[in-house]
């Protein structure tokens, strides 16, 4: 039987494929950010709360009222930013339910739509399977800038929106204001969309600060704010993001949620609104926690041979592969997986560019115990 062909060469990505060859080996898996640190026990406990307080059934598609009241009010006194929690927030089945939501509702089959290389391979391919295309502006290690000529040339009269994810996975690049601005004019000047992917919002490293789009002069009107508690509360798996966007945009894309998703789980929005109520504390020690984990891969992975691009943000390495003097990414991959039992995902899932075959991305979003012997392993091994 004939399959879609917005579907051809589309294959369940390298991020997973590696996940299984890691499993087969009983590795540690330093390739999907799987995030497998302890729940936090508010969190914890508000979807225990939940399922025994017997609130099983869907929610409206946009989520709970405290919930988006909750987003809402961290916005807010984070950034300075206002939306409206009754039609300008949706609760999301993860920030990979309110991209595609997004992608559907604003975009066009043929439409263009940039975004920077190395990309987040789950946004490129979602972009593909929509039917859409992806054209892509390269960053460049070791600073991860842009061109803006290179932005200016990829905009075409197909061209529909741009895709930013800072800080990005899987550079850990985080934009500049300077960036976000010249971008924003590009955007306003073309009359174009961002959807601005901010999930690592709180893994910034060496003083660096996240600065959402949204916040750049006359940018929120052309703006969707994509978020995610995955990695803030370390419940990768739970699925539960958020997004925020002018009124008609996000009543737009919520008939698309409520379509592909009906409502994100109910008793884990629950949970969210205990976790947003935790105290600010929370936040100062996860990124302390997480620049410490930084440190420990990149040294390690320096000293085993494959140079490290040390991240501003995010909780990923790209690391040089090339002293493992093989043909391509995927080959070094799994012979460092082979030789030390350490899973990474191959830099191809990430560029296009040939690039991607001299790089390997290692996630340190681990245990520190798993992460030391990750670590000591990859030494061991010395390329
Ligand atoms: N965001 C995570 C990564 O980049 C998980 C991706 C996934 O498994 N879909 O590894």
């Amino acid at each position: 039987m004939r399959i879609g062909r917005r579907m051809e060469g589309l294959a369940i990505s390298d991020i997973r494929s590696m996940t299984r060859a890691c499993d087969a080996v009983n590795g540690i898996n330093l390739g999907q950010g799987v995030c497998d640190l302890p729940t936090p026990p508010p969190v914890a406990l508000g979807a225990k709360q939940a399922i025994d307080e017997g609130r099983a059934i869907y929610t409206q598609p946009e989520g709970i009222a405290p919930l988006r009241e909750a987003i809402a009010k961290k916005l807010e006194a984070r950034y300075g930013l206002q939306y409206d929690a009754r039609s300008e927030v949706v609760v999301t089945a993860g920030a990979t339910g309110g991209f595609a939501a997004a992608c559907m509702a604003l975009f066009e089959p043929g439409d263009e739509v940039l975004m920077f290389e190395p990309y987040y391979g789950y946004h490129y391919n979602t972009v593909v399977a929509m039917g859409l295309r992806p054209v892509l502006v390269p960053t460049l290690p070791p600073n991860w800038g842009f061109d803006a000529e290179a932005f200016d040339r990829a905009i075409t009269p197909r061209t529909r929106g741009v895709v930013l994810c800072t800080p990005s996975n899987p550079s850990g690049k985080v934009f500049s204001p300077e960036e976000l601005d010249a971008i924003g004019a590009r955007l306003e000047a073309h009359d174009l969309w961002a959807i601005t992917d901010e999930i690592y919002e709180y893994f910034v490293y060496d003083g660096a600060t996240h600065v959402p789009f949204a916040t750049r002069p006359r940018a929120r009107e052309r703006c969707v704010l994509l978020g995610g508690f995955s990695k803030t509360f370390s419940v990768t798996g739970w699925r539960l993001g958020y997004l925020c966007a002018p009124e008609a945009a996000a009543r737009a894309i919520n008939v698309c949620n409520d379509l592909l998703y009906v409502c994100a789980p109910t008793p884990l929005q629950w949970a969210a609104v205990a976790g947003l109520a935790m105290p600010a504390e929370y936040y100062a020690d996860l990124q302390r926690s997480y620049a410490g984990k930084r440190r420990v891969l990149c040294d390690a992975l320096r000293d085993a041979g494959l140079e490290p691009y040390e991240p501003q943000g995010a909780y990923y390495v790209l690391a040089d592969v090339r002293a493992l003097n093989k043909r391509t990414a995927k080959e070094a991959s799994m012979a460092i997986l082979e030789r030390c039992g350490v899973a990474s995902v191959p830099g191809t899932s990430f560029f296009v560019d040939p690039v991607g075959e001299t790089l390997a991305r290692f996630c340190f979003a681990k245990e520190d115990a798993v992460l030391d012997e990750a670590a000591r392993r990859l030494r061991a091994a010395k390329w």
